[in-house]
């Protein structure tokens, strides 16, 4: 079994979801008393969180370099970014370590296709769903066209990740908003939903919607679990880039 790696703290909340389903995805598959594997760098999320709204893109790329090394030299075998939007220094990060990193997008995206569905909506950070290093991923990586909400509703949904899942806390109110946000964009032809920030997933689940919801928190997980487990290399151990 692989060591995995694990970037986090981004926000601590999400990275307990991670620990718990990469142990419970490695006892389904092996049974007994087996679990995983793994070592968890997991930072200051308020230092992060200040310099993605600064936009001092260079200092938050540090933080997740340097995190990344401290797995490397803790043993990990390859790593996972516990966040979307810190996936926007994917390929810096990748560049400054030895063991390759399964890059969130990937591992929806596969997904995705495997259920057939073309057209997809994405919320997240304003950064991820905003910027081109993540839709742009999916269309150019992996075909898919990507519709994400309009302005206001943007915003929206980026206030609540930070004031709200970030801190754990899980309003009824903020559900109701996601729900009507999310309808809005099936009345688009979206077939399915990112839920491409690593908290969306506390706070909506798939009984809360009409389409089928794509956590990127478990899919990167299970993909964690599969690579730990596999033996040959092939496709999802691929460095990104
Ligand atoms: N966990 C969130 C994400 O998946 C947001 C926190 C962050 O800014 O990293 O994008």
């Amino acid at each position: 079994m692989k060591t995995i790696g694990l970037l986090g703290g981004m926000s601590w909340e999400s990275s307990s979801e991670y620990y718990r389903l990469i142990n419970q995805g490695v006892n389904r598959k092996l049974g007994g008393h087996h679990s995983a594997k793994s070592i968890m760098v997991s930072v200051d999320f308020e230092e992060v969180k200040h310099y993605q709204h600064i936009r001092e893109w260079d200092k938050a790329t540090g933080l997740m370099i340097k995190g990344a090394q401290q797995a490397e030299r803790g043993g990990a075998d390859f790593l996972l970014i516990c966040t979307n939007t810190m996936h926007k220094m994917a390929d810096d990060v990748q560049k400054a370590i030895g063991i390759p990193l399964i890059h969130i997008a990937d591992a929806t995206a596969r997904t995705i296709k495997e259920a057939g569905l073309t057209k997809i909506s994405l919320l997240g950070t304003a950064f991820t769903m905003e910027e081109e290093f993540y839709k742009g991923r999916l269309s150019s990586h992996h075909g898919l066209e990507v519709v994400v909400p309009e302005q206001d509703d943007r915003q929206l949904v980026h206030d609540i990740i930070y004031r709200e899942l970030c801190l754990g806390e899980i309003v009824s109110e903020s559900r109701r908003d996601y729900q009507r946000i999310i309808e809005k964009l099936v009345e688009k032809g979206c077939e399915g939903v990112i839920l491409g920030c690593t908290e969306i997933s506390l706070l909506i689940k798939q009984g809360d919607v009409a389409v089928p919801l794509f956590d990127t928190t478990s899919l990167h997980a299970e993909a964690a679990v599969a690579y730990a487990l596999e033996e040959d290399e092939a496709e999802i151990g691929r460095p990104c880039g």
